[in-house]
């Protein structure tokens, strides 16, 4: 079990190396961990897991309702999200089954709803229902005047995105993978048997290559020599709202899509917040996760017309990821037998929901690789800390603050994030080691004060979990 971030790599060759850490590189790993005889690196240049797109994004858990039929995506989402949802209630990750409604502002929407319905049906999707204005209302009060109509999708649900990989990412590490961080692939060749990674930290050898490094698949796939696809990353803006605006919505808002996209949604979160956002803009520059006073002014402004009252809520934070969008419409995952290597590009706006699909995918198209991954295990169940408002958290629990009082003890206020769990994110199999990787294991600093007044505290606990960790070097 090896988490490293310094000092030098491994020098025999590993079976397999994943290039990128985020949900879908973690899930990648773990579903090779189930083949034991495999050494499996996971190799990433960040200094945590799930850093990159996988940690900013809407958190739906989509039912593929929407998606075009014929498309490798359609089948892995629709797929994933029957292998996540059975996933995450094994492991505790929290998912809630708001459902979503799509709703009709005009006559040309409304006489959409009626096709949308029918192409739900198709992909799979028999349970929608066509709802009038007054059903409509009756479901969501506070949604703005004008509707006409809506398009009820029971199965789509609200996850947690970041329990989501570091679940895959522990029960990876925990089977034996080694999960190799602030690790940047910097150059690739091929070798007589197999593939030569130039790395920030040294040289690393494997004999499969997975390329699954989001925004920069592209730039790895050119260095194998092919031109399959170029990334264009698509901006996407978010306001998250503050707790007290829960209560606003019921499900999961959508617009009816649009030649141009999905549209900007109102959904309330796992954590008990209200998003409002997506934009969507394509740009140049990989890095470009800032957001601006144009992109939130413009959320805003659709946002009035969805839900008035949610703009007279406070605003806890905002943020913006990029969607890894192509010139393609649809994934680009390409098994190239001749150099084993597969890559796992074009994973756009719903990786989250496929990634055990498409770690299934790519386990089978490495074998087609050459790869002979051997026997086949169940591998050691997680049980993931609950950061869901949904279920009960530690604070809640009589039973666990008897038998430990630090999950009685809270440090972080407004999420009611107890000692007990800071604790034991920095004692877990894939600990933090910034205060942002302990915020998405345990949400301190992520409510309302933004840590305001619990930083010190939880900064103290982190540098003192840290040290303490210390004489055992980087290995969990
Ligand atoms: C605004 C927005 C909303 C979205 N909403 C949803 C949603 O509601 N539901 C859903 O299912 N999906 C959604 N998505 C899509 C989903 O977030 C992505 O498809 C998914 O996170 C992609 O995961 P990934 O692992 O491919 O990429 P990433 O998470 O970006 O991981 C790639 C990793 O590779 C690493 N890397 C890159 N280059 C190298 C290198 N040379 N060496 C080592 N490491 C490297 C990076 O540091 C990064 O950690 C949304 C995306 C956005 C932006």
């Amino acid at each position: 079990m090896t988490v490293t971030a310094d000092g030098p790599l491994p020098s025999t060759p590993y079976d397999v190396a994943v290039v990128g850490a985020g949900v879908v590189g973690c899930a990648v790993a773990r579903e090779l961990a189930r083949h034991p005889r495999l050494r499996i690196a996971l190799v990433e240049a960040q200094d945590d897991v799930g850093q990159g797109t996988s940690k900013a994004n809407t958190a739906i858990l989509h039912t593929g309702f929407d998606a075009t039929r014929g498309t490798l995506e359609a089948r892995l989402v629709r797929e994933g999200y029957q292998r996540l949802s059975a996933y995450a209630a094994e492991t505790g990750i929290p998912v809630e089954r708001v459902g979503a409604l799509l709703v009709a502002w005009d006559e040309e929407q409304l006489a959409a709803l009626p096709g949308l319905a029918a192409k739900a049906g198709r992909n799979g999707c028999h349970d929608t229902v066509l709802l009038g204005p007054g059903e409509l209302y009756a479901r969501e009060p506070h949604l703005g005047p004008g509707a006409l109509g809506a398009l009820h999708v029971p199965g789509e649900s609200i996850l947690c995105p970041w329990t989501t990989t570091l679940a895959y990412a522990t029960q990876a590490v925990r089977a034996g993978t080694d999960l190799h961080l602030d690790t940047p692939v910097r150059a690739v060749e091929r070798t007589a048997d197999g593939h030569r990674l130039t790395t920030g930290r040294g040289i690393l050898h494997a004999r499969h290559l997975v390329n699954a490094a989001g925004l920069h698949a592209d730039t790895l796939d050119r260095a194998l020599g092919h031109e399959d696809f170029t990334v264009t990353p698509r901006r996407g803006q978010l306001l998250v709202y503050d707790k007290l605006a829960r209560p606003l919505v019921r499900h999961i808002l959508l617009p009816v899509p649009t030649a141009l996209g999905k549209g900007v949604l109102v959904a309330p979160t796992v954590y008990g917040n209200v998003l409002l956002g997506p934009t969507a803009e394509d740009l140049h520059d990989r890095r470009a996760t800032e957001t601006t006073a144009d992109g939130l002014a413009a959320l805003r402004d659709q946002g009035r017309r969805i839900l008035p009252a949610l703009l007279d809520e406070e605003v806890t934070a905002v943020y913006a990821g990029l969607r890894a969008a192509t010139e393609h419409e649809d994934y680009r995952i390409t098994a190239h037998p001749g150099q084993a290597y597969v890559t796992v590009g074009g994973i756009r706006s719903t990786g989250l929901t496929a990634s055990l699909a498409i770690a299934a995918h790519v386990t089978g198209l490495l074998a087609g690789t050459g790869l002979d991954p051997g026997p086949v295990r169940e591998l050691e169940p997680v049980a993931m800390p609950n950061l869901g408002e949904a279920f009960p958290r530690p604070h809640q629990r009589p039973d666990l603050i008897a038998a430990d009082p630090e999950y009685g003890t809270l440090v972080c206020h407004c999420e009611r994030v107890s000692r007990g769990e800071i604790r034991d994110a920095l004692a877990g199999p894939v600990p933090p080691r910034t205060l942002e990787g302990l915020r998405r294991r345990t949400r301190a600093r992520a409510g309302r004060c933004q840590g305001f007044y619990c930083g010190a505290a939880v900064r103290d606990l982190f540098e003192r979990g840290r040290s303490a960790a210390e004489p055992k070097g980087d290995r969990a």
